[in-house]
Order: structure tokens, then sequence, then C-alpha cells
């Protein structure tokens, strides 16, 4: 496999998603079109005072043959790359190397799928379900997304109108410290997958689901071991990315 190329990206547009959370819009400097595979990461080089830092992100935006993508940073507290990404002014310009990873699937991929993310985990199932929606797929793909509080959920209403939109599309939030208020869904994402799974199985018969699972390690595990353990299913079913 050739070396991942490095080329600039000028920011164009940053918005807040969520009290900790910025989305970033960056253009290609030279202007060619930046492909990738939906869920991969691009490693931004971050030009600090301390030195050089690269730090992954996973593209949020689906690939769509122009040199625009998105991607959505996490401010982790003391972390020097978020922070400076979270401050960076639009026109400014970093270098990016990739596309890199495996945690894919393909717009055309007919089998069923549930997409689970915590926090800015949605982002590379984010590039899953648009490209797929691009592609005018019918397959089912269900999409479980866990945060803390409702100010948390990011995207929620472009989801949350794909789902009205989409007979194929289904779209459940979780919250682990909701206000008294909330009616939704409670706790960890792990608690949700036994019957979101179950239900797919259902929907899906008789291929298999495929589960797409991206966040911290410690959901990412949990996940994982519970599609391996009760759910029995098969490990080439289950794909996982960690952010940390
Ligand atoms: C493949 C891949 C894709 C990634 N994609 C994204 C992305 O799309 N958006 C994003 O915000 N981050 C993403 N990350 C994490 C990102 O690369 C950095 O680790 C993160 O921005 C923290 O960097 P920092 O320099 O600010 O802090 P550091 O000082 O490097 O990290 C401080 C600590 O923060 C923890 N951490 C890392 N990411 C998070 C997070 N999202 N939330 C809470 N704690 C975290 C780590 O455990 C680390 O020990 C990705 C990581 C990988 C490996």
């Amino acid at each position: 496999m050739p070396a991942p190329e490095p080329f600039d990206l000028r920011l164009v547009a940053s918005r807040p998603l969520a009290p900790s959370v910025r989305a970033l819009r960056f253009d290609r400097v030279d202007g060619r079109p930046i492909a990738f595979d939906p869920g991969q990461w691009l490693n931004l080089v971050l030009p600090l005072p301390a030195g050089e830092l690269r730090r992954a992100y996973s593209i949020a935006s689906a690939p769509d043959g122009t040199s625009t993508i998105e991607i959505a940073v996490t401010l982790v507290a003391g972390g020097a790359g978020s922070a400076h990404l979270h401050a960076l002014r639009e026109g400014e310009v970093l270098r990016a190397i990739g596309p890199q990873g495996f945690f894919t699937r393909a717009a055309d991929d007919v089998a069923p799928a549930l997409l689970v993310g915590t926090g800015t985990g949605i982002t590379p199932l984010r590039s899953m379900l648009a490209a797929a929606t691009g592609a005018a797929s019918t397959s089912p793909i269900w999409v479980l997304f866990g945060a803390r509080r409702e100010a948390d959920v990011i995207y929620r209403g472009e989801l949350e109108a794909l789902a009205r939109e989409r007979p194929n599309v289904r779209y459940e939030i979780t919250l682990s410290q909701p206000s008294a208020a909330w009616a939704g869904r409670r706790g960890y994402v792990q608690a949700h997958v036994p019957e979101l799974v179950a239900g797919l199985r259902a929907a899906g018969a008789p291929a298999e689901p495929h589960v797409y699972v991206c966040g911290l390690e410690r959901m990412v595990k949990a996940v994982r071991a519970t599609c391996r353990g009760d759910l029995g299913l098969d490990r080439r079913n289950v794909h996982a990315e960690r952010y940390d």
C-alpha cells in the first residue's frame, strides 16, 4: 500500500456543535478533490510553539469528489492538539497526511448496519451514513449515539431529519447524565446494543448485521464484548475505531 500523501488544508469555517466540540471545514489548498473511503481519518500536523504535533481526526463528511472536508474536534482538558484546533482561525493552513485507516464501510454495502458512536466518535459514522444515503442505499442503517447530556448531542438535527425521510435509517440517542425532563433512552450505549441488533436481525434477515463502533476505548471494548459475546456476532461483523 502506498504511503499516505501529504497535502495542505485551509480552514474555511469553524462552528460550535456542542459546548466542547467544534466542526471545522477545510478546503484543499491545491483545489484537488480529496479522495477517501467513508470512515477514514487524516493526520493533521499542528505547528505548536513547543514543536510539531500530529493528531488523527476522522473525516465527518462523505467523499463527494470535492476539495472540502469536515472534521469535529472535542476539546480535551490539557490537550495541546485539540486546543490548537479550537483556536484555529479561518484562512490558516495546516498540513494533512492521509487518508488512512481500515474502519470503513462502502457506500453501496448492502449488509444491515448498526453505527454506534459516542462524542466525536459519531464523525466517521456520519461519513458512512451520508455516503450510503448519497448512493440511495435502502439497506437498514441504524445509528446509536451516546453522550452525557442533551447539550452534548452533535449533528442531531440532520440525523433526525434523515431518519424521518428514509425508512431504512433509524437514529437513537442515549444519555448517561440526562436531565429529569429527558424522555429518551438512558445509560451507556452498550446497554442498548442488544435490542438494536435484535431489531436489525429481524429487519435485515437473512443477512447478519455489521456493527461499527467508534469512540473512547472503554466504550469500544464494552460494545465489542457485547457483540462478540452475548450477541454471538462474527469477528468480521464487528468493526471498531478507538480515539484513545
Ligand atoms: C484514528 C483516530 C481518529 C480520531 N478522530 C478524532 C476525531 O474525529 N475527533 C476528535 O476530537 N478526536 C479524534 N481523535 C483523537 C485525537 O487524535 C487526539 O487524540 C485528541 O484531539 C486529543 O489530542 P490533544 O493533543 O488535544 O490531547 P493529548 O494531550 O494528546 O491527549 C490527552 C488525552 O485525551 C484523551 N482523548 C483523546 N481523544 C479524546 C476525545 N475525543 N475525548 C476525550 N478524551 C480524548 C486521550 O486518552 C489522551 O490521553 C482520533 C484519534 C484516532 C487515533
